[in-house]
């Protein structure tokens, strides 16, 4: 493969990323200030007391948000849909899908 044809990999490769980044996004059920809230509470919770195999921490910093049904209901999903079943693996697997996608500050 020519430099030509190489360059124009990349770039294809990074369009493609791009776009994957856009769909994750869209897919975000709050916005990122909101989310960096959500995991930065979780995160105190839970290395503070642990995991419990629940998602009570999740549950408690909702409360403190104070997230209306909905907004609640498809963080959660959300959540599930990205490894979260219990707070350690929120924390962990679905902030690990926020942080690589979120957009970049
Ligand atoms: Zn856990």
């Amino acid at each position: 493969m020519n430099k030509a044809n190489k360059s124009a990999q990349k770039a294809k490769l990074k369009a493609w990323r791009e776009g994957e980044r856009m769909k994750a996004q869209n897919l975000f059920p709050l916005a990122d200030s909101r989310l960096q809230e959500f995991f930065e509470m979780l995160e105190k919770l839970r290395a503070k007391h642990g995991c419990f195999h629940d998602i009570r921490h999740a549950l408690h910093v909702i409360q403190a948000m104070r997230l209306a049904k909905e907004d609640a209901d498809g963080l959660l999903d959300w959540c599930n849909q990205h490894g979260g079943y219990c707070d350690c693996e929120i924390a962990a697997n679905t902030f690990m899908h926020w942080h690589e996608n979120r957009v970049r500050t």
